[in-house]
């Protein structure tokens, strides 16, 4: 597929989705009997890794591992068809001690900065899928147990027939700027020094813009002149989607809503820079992981 640049982790899905196999029971059964099949073993939303000569390795299995690590209703979940055509399944693991002769079963948010960036939006994908489903066991409509279908992209209740679909959780995150400053904030529980976008769950009736000026007179009293869209990033941790904005507003003092930030601070860009680099005297901001580094980095060398 042809796409606009994006710098953000867990973007690029290196797969075709092939959404049209998910409800088909005879191909998905052909599929995971199929000798060239990988699974990546999921438990408590945490993926199986390896350690490879001092390297950290996602521990994809043979589709034939799948009897020996879980039972045949453990959820399963079609991540695609690599370019060969190979199917890939993210499979939940009830029992972590079936793999522990193998390798382990890590957090992602500890060990995804390091590993080879296409690995990142299969684990994002699983992880945030895997998660809606431990947390929605339930039918929302009438209460009763709801069963996975789909090849794990759906849940559906046998009681009342209401079909429930994995959440995405849009969120506005941005950098205020004026001129020739720029605004981070930092919250309390954040390790000292540290500095980041402002951010905030868009809410029901509300545009992009609307949220991006509530949340940034509610957490730092700005107002917002212009919104400009940067680049956006799935993020699943449990399963948001980053909308990642550069915004200009109209104040240059800030008034911070105690409630939600410790401080807010202006910084130059010559400092944007240098934060950017690791080399501020005594703030820094987070890696290029998180989409607030490529939206400081973006405005920094503009
Ligand atoms: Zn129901």
């Amino acid at each position: 597929m042809l796409l606009p640049h994006n710098p953000n982790a867990f973007t690029r899905y290196p797969f075709d989705r092939a959404a049209h196999h998910r409800r088909d029971a005879a191909w998905l059964g052909r599929a995971l009997a199929a000798p060239g099949t990988k699974l990546i073993p999921f438990h408590k939303q945490r993926p199986f890794v390896i350690d490879e000569g001092g390297a950290v390795a996602l521990g994809w299995l043979a589709a034939h591992a799948r009897t020996g690590i879980a039972r045949a209703e453990a959820t399963t979940l079609f991540l695609g068809l690599d370019e060969g055509g190979a199917a890939h399944f993210a499979i939940d693991v009830p029992d972590a001690a079936a793999l522990s002769d193998l390798g382990r079963f890590d957090d992602l948010r500890s060990f995804g900065a390091i590993l080879p960036a296409a690995d990142l939006p299969l684990l994002g994908t699983a992880k945030s899928i895997f998660e809606w489903h431990a947390r929605h066991g339930f039918c929302a409509n009438c209460g009763g147990a709801s069963i996975v279908v789909e090849a794990g992209w759906k849940r559906e209740c046998p009681a009342c027939k209401a079909e429930h679909f994995p959440r995405v959780d849009p969120v506005v995150i941005m950098v205020p700027v004026i001129g020739e400053k720029c605004l981070l904030g930092r919250q309390r529980a954040w390790p000292r020094g540290m500095h980041s976008a402002l951010a905030g769950f868009v809410e029901p009736g509300e545009t992009i813009e609307e949220a991006v000026a509530r949340e940034t007179l509610e957490e730092a009293g700005l107002r917002v002149r212009e919104v400009m869209l940067h680049s956006t990033q799935p993020w699943p941790f449990p399963h948001s989607l980053m909308i990642g904005v550069i915004c200009e507003v109209v104040d240059d003092h800030e008034t911070i809503d105690a409630h939600e930030l410790e401080s807010a601070r202006w910084f130059t860009r010559d400092e944007a820079r240098a934060l950017i680099a690791g080399k501020h005297p005594d703030a820094f901001a987070p890696p290029p992981f998180a989409i607030a580094h490529q939206l400081l980095k973006t405005w920094a060398l503009g």
